[in-house]
């Protein structure tokens, strides 16, 4: 690399997304010398590109604590964030269309529920009650009141500022090419300027394999290609978060009258391409099952389909904490329904590299490290 040495941080965050935004705001906050350095745009990746639900019925067991306490920060969020970011809690269904889907809809809510989600079974009529827009198919349903949404369109200009205000340095249209060791610190590599720092943290999304090979690691990050849609703005049909035991289905209706409807159907792209077409099939497959579910859904108009890159490890529980090896470097990612959660696991990561000890266990990297 060369010696262009420009400036000296005590942390430098590489991906500006909810999880690399979260934690450099709180690093900074606890009295650190911050940048963020994103290849595009603050919150444009997936924490632009997802549905912004806000569900305790869809995180898996081991994550619904720390997504209770995200949902808090949620809710909180003009004072730590500095703006309302369309919080709105309506409480949500999730329906179970066959004795397939029932039977796994109990067993995975019970977990849930005993991981602390105030999740219950009720009958149909009680949850045409709560959503009079539903329709009469379902054979199990669960509900909770805590399921929310936030505005995914916010998320980046709320960080935007709050990150200033706090003296964070943002570096915008800055992909970084490589860190190597420098010194006790390290060498990121911007382009034409290398920036020295005490610490780095690795907040890449899909881009985190990557990543992390900069730092000889080997890591199986699985990139899928998710579909949201919308339609146009609609008289109001309907008032929950709704989603499906199969997990194929989000829906929920936003204040100025659009739905957006999503459930992780697949479209086409790749970590290089991005999400590059979507497949007319899958679309068709996810507004019919959207429809069944609320059938004023006939009435609508999809005016946009897009596709988003979402980070997964195979066994579907994040990277947060030390990379193995690298004394000063960390990674933040992965996070399975990473948008409820980002916020919180970003606090916990800033806890950690400031020296306390996080509320919550992180999720150590190294179950992925043979060294
Ligand atoms: C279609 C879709 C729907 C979803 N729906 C939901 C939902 O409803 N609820 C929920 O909780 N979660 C949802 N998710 C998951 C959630 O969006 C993600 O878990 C979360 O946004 C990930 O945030 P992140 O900051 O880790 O990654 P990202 O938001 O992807 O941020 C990573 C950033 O790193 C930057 N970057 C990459 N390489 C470099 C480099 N070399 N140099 C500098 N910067 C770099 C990228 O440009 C990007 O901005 C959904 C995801 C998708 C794709």
């Amino acid at each position: 690399m060369s010696a262009n040495v420009n400036l000296d941080f005590d942390a430098v965050v590489v991906g500006g997304g909810i999880s690399g935004c979260t934690t450099a705001l709180h690093l900074a906050r606890g009295g650190m010398r911050v940048a963020v350095l994103e290849a595009g745009s603050l919150c444009r990746a997936a924490s632009n590109a997802n549905s912004g639900t806000l569900s305790m019925q869809i995180k898996r067991a081991a994550l619904v604590p720390y997504s209770m306490r995200s949902w808090e920060l949620w809710k909180t969020a003009p004072q730590w964030l500095g703006r309302d970011v369309g919080f709105t809690v309506q409480g949500g269904l999730t329906l179970a269309y066959d004795d397939e889907e029932a039977e796994m809809l109990e067993i995975r809510m019970g977990e849930r529920r005993d991981a602390g989600a105030p999740i219950e079974f009720i009958g149909l009529e009680r949850a045409q009650e709560i959503e009079p827009g539903l329709s009469g198919h379902a054979r199990l349903i669960a509900y909770c009141p805590m399921d929310a949404f936030s505005d995914t369109l916010v998320i980046g200009h709320a960080y935007r500022a709050a990150l200033a205000a706090d003296g964070v340095a943002i570096h915008e249209a800055s992909p970084v090419a490589g860190i190597e060791r420098d010194g006790d610190g390290f060498a990121v590599a911007t382009g034409e300027s290398v920036i020295r720092t005490r610490r780095v943290v690795l907040a890449g999304g899909v881009w985190l394999g990557r990543m992390l090979a900069w730092f000889g690691h080997d890591v199986p990050v699985e990139c899928g290609v998710d579909m949201v849609s919308v339609t146009e703005n609609m008289p109001p049909i309907m008032r929950t978060v709704i989603g499906a035991a199969s997990g194929l289905l989000t829906i929920k209706q936003k204040a100025n009258g659009s739905v957006l409807i999503g459930g992780g159907w697949k479209g086409i792209g790749n970590i290089d391409m991005g999400g590059v077409e979507v497949i007319p099939g899958n679309l068709i497959g996810n507004l019919r099952l959207a429809h069944y579910t609320i059938p004023r859904l006939a009435e609508a108009r999809v005016i946009r389909a897009w596709l988003g890159m979402d980070a997964n490890m195979p066994d579907f529980m994040p990277l947060v904490g030390p990379v193995p090896g690298a004394e000063g470097a960390f990674v933040i990612g992965c996070i399975r329904g990473g948008y409820t959660i980002g916020p919180y696991m970003g606090w916990l990561l800033a806890e950690r590299i400031l020296g306390r000890e996080p509320e919550m266990p992180l999720f150590d990297m190294s179950r992925y490290v043979s060294d």
